[in-house]
């Protein structure tokens, strides 16, 4: 294509909300064949609420959501935020935090009136009665994280999000395009394949419960079987996979780290402009073989 149907293409895609980090990056889009997709805050809201909450026995559960909702307060995270505001709304102001850790993709550590307290996948031993929450949280679809202090594990906070309403449309309209979709989340498995089952994914093309780190992985194995990659993300635990793939497309409504490593920006945070982005290069790019 010449620069000139280059430069319109660009503009083109400005009206349709996708942003374009130069015109070059078209061309990338046009020979996408596979497109992975992060679970919360891409296809789903990210906009969770607190559901349950389970303390194990000799625990008592509004101390449990205190010390949660306090840690929490300090995260940005979607699952961090469902907990703080769900929290403060239950047991009124939570004490400050000192020595905040955040642990990406893992959860968040501090100290807390005292205590040492942690919440997320941060515990190795779970006893009975915690384990058995967690799962049966995590088989009603919900995100359960386990919370803990002074070294052990004393219960369990579990939250829920849904799929936009956008998102079967857009697993839908990708397919049409011939792409293959998939599922990437470091979430649990349980509550990745209810989301699939959701918006139209197959169960054995969800990847769960990654780290951070291992997101380049899934993306490079892909690669390596020889797919043209597209990753859509929003976290800051998506950045290095938007940029390891082929092509990166970044929610407008996610993180600065996400917007930066992006190839494209999704402006309105709607996953079906996806698919508008792949026609539009097709388009724009037709002429080439
Ligand atoms: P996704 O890939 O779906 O965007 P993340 O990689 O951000 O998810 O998080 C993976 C998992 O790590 C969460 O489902 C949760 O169990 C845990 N986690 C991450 N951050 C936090 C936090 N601030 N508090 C509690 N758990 C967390
Ligand atoms: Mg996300």
């Amino acid at each position: 294509a010449t620069p000139t149907a280059l430069m319109a293409g660009t503009g083109r895609g400005a009206q349709l909300g996708i942003l374009i980090k130069g015109p070059e990056v078209l061309e990338s889009t046009r020979r996408v064949d596979t497109i992975v997709l992060d679970k919360t805050g891409t296809v789903t809201t990210g906009r969770m609420t607190l559901q349950e909450v389970h303390a194990a026995e000799g625990t008592d559960d509004k101390e449990l959501l205190r010390l949660a909702g306090a840690l929490e307060h300090a995260s940005e995270h979607p699952v961090a935020r469902a907990i703080a505001a769900g929290a403060e709304q239950a047991v009124g102001p939570l004490p400050t935090v000192e020595h905040f850790e955040n642990v990406p993709g893992r959860g968040v550590r501090g100290r807390v009136e005292g205590h040492e307290v942690a919440v997320g996948r941060l515990f190795d031993e779970l006893p009975e009665d915690v384990a058995r929450a967690r799962r049966e949280a995590e088989e009603a679809g919900r995100t359960a994280v386990v919370v803990g202090w002074d070294g052990a594990a004393r219960g369990v906070v579990a939250v829920a999000d849904a799929a936009k309403d956008t998102s079967a449309e857009a697993v839908r309209q990708l397919r049409e395009l011939g792409l293959r979709p998939v599922l990437l989340t470091g979430d649990n498995r349980a509550v990745a394949e209810s989301v699939a089952r959701t918006v139209g994914i197959d169960p054995a093309d969800v990847v769960a419960e990654v780290l951070p780190e291992e997101k380049v992985e899934a993306v490079r194995r892909l690669q390596a079987e020889g797919r043209t990659v597209a990753m859509v993300g929003d976290g800051v635990n998506d950045a290095a996979a938007l940029a390891t793939a082929d092509l990166g497309l970044a929610m407008g409504t996610g993180t600065d780290a996400a917007i930066e490593a992006g190839d494209l920006t999704l402006v309105r945070g709607d996953l079906r402009v996806a698919a508008d982005a792949i026609r539009l290069s097709r388009r724009t790019l037709g002429t080439i073989k």
